[in-house]
This record gives structure tokens, sequence and C-alpha cells, in this order.
């Protein structure tokens, strides 16, 4: 772990050693709150607007209120990439409910809490980008979204600990969760599309996926290369049977994987679109972003 990292907490920056957090926080309680993990490439925020939109959607989904405005929440991102003198990283941005009491109710915390790590970060070894990852199924089944939507962004990840577990116990590092129905969901912190016919397909948010980031930026550049997306339900069959597989997300980026249970998947090496995707998405990294 990095230290002496500058780290935003509740309205200023304090040193790693003094960033805590109250037991009696319901965030850690209960995993009651929310947060990004958002990049930051060559001195600029990538896609810090769609992070944060997805932010104040998430704390409006559980009836939190983000306790700074979207602007002041901007400046403190940028601010914690400048006072830890970073022009590559990741940025954690976490909004818990606060101190409370024991007991459930949200509404006895008087006021969330706010922090922001800017710091390094490497999900999986460079050798992975190159060679491809081995992915396994996960008996843990995706949050049905009846009970929590996949779609907020929250502090409660038991869930996907329990896929994650599986694959490293399986000796990888990733796992496909599915829904009840038995169709794909998405990994356990990455979103994943094949490729099927020339044509891109992704599960629906609808699935149990979390809305990416990173997919929609996919969708742009497939969009630009005039490649077909569609989001459909997919069966464990059509990952296994797929030309290319690979997934996405803030930190991992572009992922490619090369078996599925065992199974090759395509030439067993990453593929032709994945690695044109891949191009396109560090070109667009290097060039748009807010910058710091
Ligand atoms: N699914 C899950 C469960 C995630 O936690 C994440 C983020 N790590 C993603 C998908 C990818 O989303 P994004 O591209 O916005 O990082």
């Amino acid at each position: 772990m990095e230290q002496g990292l500058q780290i935003f907490l509740d309205g200023q920056f304090v040193p790693q050693s003094e960033a805590k957090v109250s037991v009696f926080d319901h965030g850690l309680l209960y995993g009651d709150g929310v947060f990004e993990g958002i990049r930051l490439y060559n001195g600029k925020i990538f896609r810090l607007d769609q992070h944060l939109d997805r932010l104040f959607a998430s704390a409006r989904a559980i009836m939190l209120t983000v306790p700074m405005s979207k602007a002041e929440l901007t400046d403190a991102c940028r601010e914690a990439c400048r006072r830890n003198g970073l022009q590559n990283g990741y940025i954690r941005l976490v909004v818990t409910r606060g101190v409370g009491y024991l007991g459930l109710s949200p509404f006895k915390c008087k006021q969330p809490s706010v922090f922001i790590i800017a710091a390094t970060i490497e999900l999986y070894p460079e050798e992975v980008y190159r060679n491809g990852l081995k992915l396994i199924t996960a008996a843990t089944q995706r949050v049905n979204p009846a009970a929590i939507s996949p779609s907020i962004k929250s502090l409660n990840y038991l869930n996907n600990i329990l896929a994650k577990i599986e694959a490293i116990q399986a000796g990888t590092v990733e796992a496909i969760m599915l829904n009840s129905s038995g169709h794909v969901a998405e990994c356990t912190g990455d979103n994943i599309f094949i490729v099927r016919r020339g044509r891109l397909e992704t599960p629906p948010i609808s699935a149990g996926a979390l809305n990416g980031i990173t997919r929609g930026v996919v969708f742009e550049l497939a969009e630009k290369m005039k490649v077909p997306v569609t989001e459909a339900n997919l069966t464990r069959y059509d990952l296994m049977t797929a030309e290319e597989c690979f997934l996405t997300g803030t930190a991992a980026e572009i992922v490619p994987a090369v078996s599925i249970d065992g199974r090759v998947v395509g030439g067993g090496q990453p593929g032709t679109l994945t690695l044109k995707l891949t191009e396109a998405f560090r070109k667009l990294t290097c060039s748009e972003g807010t910058a710091i």
C-alpha cells in the first residue's frame, strides 16, 4: 500500500495516517454508501462528469444526500490528484451514510461522509493484457435486480466478493456471474462483451449489469468503427462459442478473455477486434478528460 498520501476527508485534506472514519459509520456497519472508481490519464480525469452523474444517481436511489455539489466534487478530485503529484492514477470517491447508532435506520445518521483517495492502481498484471484472462463461471449468482439494483454502485460488494473468492480458489482472477435466469450478467468488477459474426454483444443492464462507463465508451468506439453492438441476453454457451470475449472496467480498461470454464474462446488469444478497441480506447484516454 502506498504511504504518505493526502486524502480528502469531509472538506479537508489530511495525511493518510489521519484519514479515519468512525466505527459507527454506517458505510462500515452496513455497507450503506456509494462510490466511484475513476481514472486519471496524462493529467486529465477520464469521464469525470459521467462518474459523478452515476454517483449522484446511486445516492438518489438509496436516499443519500451527497453533501457536496458536482462542481465541488470535481474540484476536490482535481485537487486530490495535484496534492499527490499524480499524472496517471486511480481516484476512489466514496460517500458513506455517516455516523449513526447501532440499528439500520439511515435517518439517524446526521452527516454523510465524503472521502477521496487519489493513488495508483494495477488491477491485472501486464501479462493478462498480452495473453488474455481465463474466466470461470461463479456458482454465486449476481444479486437479483429486484433485491438491490446492480445499477447502484454501492459499498455492498459482498455478492461480488463471494464470486471473486471462487475465481481465486479456481486458480484465476475473475469470474462470470449469472443472474437467476441463467443469463450472463457481468463479472465481479467488470462488464463483459463477446464478438459474434463480427458484431459486439453484451448483456443488457436489465440482466443485472452495472451501467459501466467503460462499457459506454466501447459502444462509442464501436459506432465510430462501424461495428454493430447489440445488448442481448447471453448464455454460457454464447460465451464459449464466441469468436472473441473481453471485459471492460475503469480499473481493468479492456481485458481479453481467452478461456471460459476450460473451453478455449476463439483462437485462444486476444482477438483482432478486442485489440483494435483496446488501441482506440488508449488513444481516447490520452486525448480527452478534465485537466487537473
Ligand atoms: N461491474 C461492476 C460490478 C463494477 O464494480 C464495475 C466497476 N469496477 C464495472 C462493472 C465496470 O464499470 P466502469 O466501466 O464504470 O468502471
